[in-house]
């Protein structure tokens, strides 16, 4: 099993994927989860710059733990992500009923972030 994560720390330092044992799921560097295959390319040049990119919303969630779980995942495998939710900071999370919890990332990034977001659904 492989860390796909072009952020990972071991990426960083050796310039390699980091492998692990099979029945590792997730890379305890960085939090991403490992896949089986080596990747074919574990520089950030393989994810698309995110400047001046706008943002787009690529998933919405009733509760914004929800949200930030997808975020956290999303930028563990090297992607830029935030949650927008309008509940007052967390404050009244009933607000967010009226209108869910959000996950943005940069448009150039959209397509990654999507296919992530299938991957964890299944
Ligand atoms: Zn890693």
């Amino acid at each position: 099993m492989f860390c796909a994560n072009p952020e990972c720390p071991h990426v960083r330092d050796t310039k390699t994927a980091a492998e692990y044992r099979d029945g590792i799921a997730v890379c305890p560097e960085c939090g991403a989860r490992l896949v089986p295959d080596r990747p074919a390319v574990s520089s950030p040049a393989s994810i698309p710059a995110a400047r001046d990119a706008p943002l787009v919303v690529v998933a919405s969630f009733n509760f914004r733990q929800d949200a930030d779980l997808a975020v956290s995942m999303l930028v563990a495998n090297g992607l830029q992500a935030c949650t927008f939710a309008d509940d007052c900071g967390g404050v009244d999370p009933g607000l967010g009923f009226a209108t869910r919890a959000r996950v943005l990332v940069p448009e150039t990034q959209a397509h990654v972030a999507l296919a992530l977001l299938r991957d964890l659904k299944q």
